[in-house]
């Protein structure tokens, strides 16, 4: 035998999106003045309600395994919302709760990708994505949209993309990087797609909560019963219940794939955290004030934030509706330079910025966009204001 590694681990790439947060830490760890846009993770302390929650449950020594697809009363908590928030009925035996969204995400590749299976991904796309399905041996198909369109997916694009090995589409919306957030009528043609090329649909929607000023988030599982059966449904508490370090999040699907879900999971980790389980049934069934307040606050970043970056030449971005990201587009800077260093993608832009300004931002290459950075407003707005003008002095000095 050789020592040879794992041909699927040596091709994934880290995610880039942890890996510029915790170069930001590392900075600021040093006392470098760094201001971090990088985090996808709310700035907010997790409600006091559930971290209550959460203490009584080690205080009355609830602290043994579960089930291994979760807690029942947290099934049924998660049922509960799926039908009041969602319009979505999946009974306890269609939900798994896992560690987090990302591995929610992992147990439905799992599930139901065979070798060489092919999934659409609408570009910009979260970066876990890609990685997520090559690892159970999937091939992504990476669609990208359009800034005319808003970046969001249109079926002739998902047309295109289509073949006779198409397994699954990938759909997040609200969305990461961009904030858009699909209508009904848009998630009608995907859906009759799906339908009539029978794929599955694999709908993140773990920023739901976070939609403003009357955007409405809709369910692509909801529309009716055809595109009800083929979707599964991804979300969690990380977003919004600023619980991002609990690790907590669940799947609604089918029985059939509910079951091999459990499977795998059983062998693969067994149940999430006792405790985090208890506390999560507090965040969706006690009181819902704090993520209205939450809300709110992203609301305001997310207004200030766009009049800011307008008001910069050269950088460009759509209105996010969702979520709390922006998506910016830096086209115009390509090809100027930085005290003599080229810019050829955001990544330079992203870099230079961070060394020289202290401000991190994500460049979206990993997204499948490599002239557009990405900005999340879970910082406060202190924070936000003296960010945008650091990047606004950074690009007046680009020639
Ligand atoms: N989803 C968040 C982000 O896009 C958290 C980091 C990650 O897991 O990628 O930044």
């Amino acid at each position: 035998m050789s020592l040879e590694l794992s041909e699927k681990a040596l091709h994934i790439k880290p995610s880039s999106t942890m890996a510029i947060t915790e170069q930001a830490k590392l900075m600021k760890a040093e006392g470098k003045d760094i201001i971090s846009f990088s985090a996808g993770e709310p700035d907010f302390r997790t409600p006091a309600n559930i971290g209550e929650a959460a203490k009584k449950a080690i205080d009355e020594g609830r602290t043994k395994y579960t089930a291994a697809s979760g807690l029942k009363e947290l099934k049924e908590a998660v049922a509960l919302k799926f039908l009041n928030f969602n319009h979505l009925v999946y009974s306890p035996e269609q939900i798994i709760i896992s560690n987090g969204g990302k591995h929610s995400l992992s147990n439905v590749f799992t599930a139901i990708l065979n070798e060489g299976d092919e999934v659409i991904l609408p570009a910009p796309y979260w970066v876990t994505y890609s990685e997520s399905a090559k690892l159970q041996g999937g091939v992504p198909i990476v669609v990208k949209t359009k800034k005319e369109n808003a970046y969001k997916l249109t079926v002739e694009e998902l047309e295109s993309a289509y073949t006779e090995k198409t397994k699954a589409l990938v759909l997040n919306s609200p969305n990461n990087p961009t904030g858009m957030v699909y209508t009904k009528e848009e998630l009608e043609k995907i859906a009759e797609f799906a339908v009539s090329h029978d794929i599955y649909v694999i709908a993140d929607e773990v920023y739901e909560y976070l939609c403003y000023e009357g955007t409405e988030h809709i369910s692509i599982a909801s529309l009716n019963n055809e595109i009800y059966k083929r979707t599964i449904t991804v979300s969690g508490l990380s977003k919004g219940y600023s619980m991002t370090g609990w690790r907590i999040g669940y799947t609604g699907s089918s029985k059939e794939i509910a079951k091999l879900m459990n499977s795998i999971q059983s062998q693969q980790t067994s149940n999430p955290n006792t405790i985090a389980q208890i506390a999560a049934i507090e965040a969706l069934t006690g009181d819902q004030t704090e993520v209205d307040v939450m809300r709110t606050a992203y609301n305001e970043r997310r207004k200030y934030l766009c009049k800011r970056i307008d008001e910069i030449n050269g950088l460009s971005c759509i209105e996010p509706q969702g979520a709390f990201y922006v998506f910016v587009d830096i086209t115009e800077f390509l090809g100027k330079e930085y005290k003599g260093q080229k810019i050829n993608a955001a990544a330079d832009f992203a870099r230079f910025l961070l060394e020289d300004y202290y401000v991190a931002v994500i460049p979206c290459e990993d997204f499948g966009f490599d002239d557009h950075f990405r900005i999340s407003y879970s910082v406060s707005m202190e924070e936000i204001r003296e960010g945008l003008d650091r990047i606004k002095k950074y690009c007046e000095s680009l020639s």
